[in-house]
């Protein structure tokens, strides 16, 4: 037994989810019950950006029934999320009564698990963004909370950040290239990707083409920091405009605007200079040419790029190998067939979940986020108490 769970056992000893969850109930039915009227707005203003940000940035004209659609979809995935998260708080008395006492792995981790698995499912688009961010908020987090040496050195290392994600972008852009696995990544290859007699296929000259690309990822990259600063300081908007002003301009960098102009800047330059000079051919210029603007992580270290490169890597590998290899054992191809996002979903729901208790520090900011909204802060009260319990037991 870890000393973490001995020591939240020997805190709790007595305690049921009353105590834990809530103590101005005295049933848990009054509680669930109270807890399913109260949470409900919090998923549709958790899933506001999602609502308006598509409509602003869709580029081929908003119909009528572009908006129904998209607003009942908005509506399901609330509802959807909304009964998840009160499926789980469901559960966490649930299983305080089963047991008569509150089990170390009950608290959270199997709660929030089981509450994606029972609850209604996202539609494929939406699973698949949550999925998928969720997983690599999880392989972060296990990163940050791994103990060995080696993995704290190589975490802090600059350099190893950035020679392993220029391996990883290198994969990624031979992938696309090849043209066989469809996916979404920072850059697409050109689409005029076979040689000319060295001439490539852009209109204009190739510095053009370079730098045409960088002031539009540029531009990208700002906005995006932009509606970031904006959805995160929204209530000083409303309330302080001078404040709102210093916040905003505190908290929105450049440095995404520069890593993708970077990105997109030299993957185009070197692949036009291998195209040019007649080097190499086919999917292996992207090779070449995707490890070295993978470089451009120098200027903006984050995990969430560097986590989303790490899956798209594993991801496009596995597909393109299931889609070309000429011979797949049967055992890999029935593997290919289980439901991987929402497997993913389900696991880094309840690790996520777990860590939100029992180490908070590591807590990703969004999954924090998150939580307060959907659950109403009934997850951030019970954190508060379960702290004040171990710190207790421990003075
Ligand atoms: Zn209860
Ligand atoms: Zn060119």
């Amino acid at each position: 037994m870890s000393s973490l769970s001995k020591c939240f056992y020997e805190a709790s000893a007595g305690k049921t989810c009353r105590d834990l969850w809530h103590p101005g109930f005295a049933s848990c039915r009054h509680y669930i019950w109270d807890l399913w009227k109260r949470i409900m707005p919090g998923s549709f203003k958790l899933y506001i950006p999602l609502l308006v940000l598509p409509p602003l940035v869709k580029q081929d004209g908003v119909t009528g029934s572009y908006l129904v659609n998209h607003f009942l979809e908005y509506v399901y995935i609330s509802i959807a999320t909304y009964v998840q998260a009160a499926l789980s708080l469901t559960f966490q008395c649930g299983f305080s009564n089963l047991f008569g006492y509150l089990n170390f792995w009950c608290v959270m981790f199997w709660p929030c698990l089981l509450g994606v698995l029972l609850g209604p499912r996202l539609p494929k688009q939406h699973l698949r963004l949550q999925g998928i961010t969720f997983f690599n908020m999880m392989v972060e987090t296990m990163i940050r909370k791994n103990r060995l040496g080696i993995v704290q050195h190589l975490r802090v290392s600059r350099w190893f950040g950035m020679l392993s994600f220029m391996a990883l972008s290198s994969i990624i852009m031979t992938k696309l290239h090849a043209g066989i696995v469809k996916q979404f990544w920072l850059i697409n290859p050109p689409s005029w990707n076979k040689p000319d007699h060295g001439r490539c296929g852009h209109k204009k000259s190739c510095t053009h083409n370079v730098l045409d690309g960088m002031l539009k990822y540029a531009s990208v990259g700002l906005i995006l920091e932009s509606v970031r600063a904006l959805i995160t300081k929204f209530p000083l908007l409303m309330t302080n405009r001078s404040q709102f002003t210093t916040e905003f301009t505190k908290i929105c960098s450049a440095r995404l605007g520069l890593f993708l102009a970077f990105y997109v800047g030299i993957y185009r330059a070197t692949f036009c200079l291998l195209n040019r000079h007649r080097l190499l051919e086919g999917p292996t210029q992207s090779t070449v040419a995707g490890f070295l603007a993978g470089s451009a992580y120098w200027l903006y270290p984050k995990y969430q790029v560097y986590t989303l490169a790490f899956t798209k890597a594993i991801e496009m590998s596995w597909e393109y190998w299931i889609k070309t290899g000429k011979k797949i054992p049967p055992v890999v191809e029935k593997f290919n067939r289980l439901p991987f996002v929402f497997l993913a979903q389900m696991l880094s729901f309840g690790y996520l979940g777990h860590i939100y208790a029992f180490h908070p520090q590591l807590s990703p900011s969004f999954h924090i986020k998150a939580m307060g909204f959907c659950s109403k802060n009934l997850t951030l009260n019970m954190r508060r108490t379960l702290i004040a319990w171990i710190i207790g037991y421990g003075a």
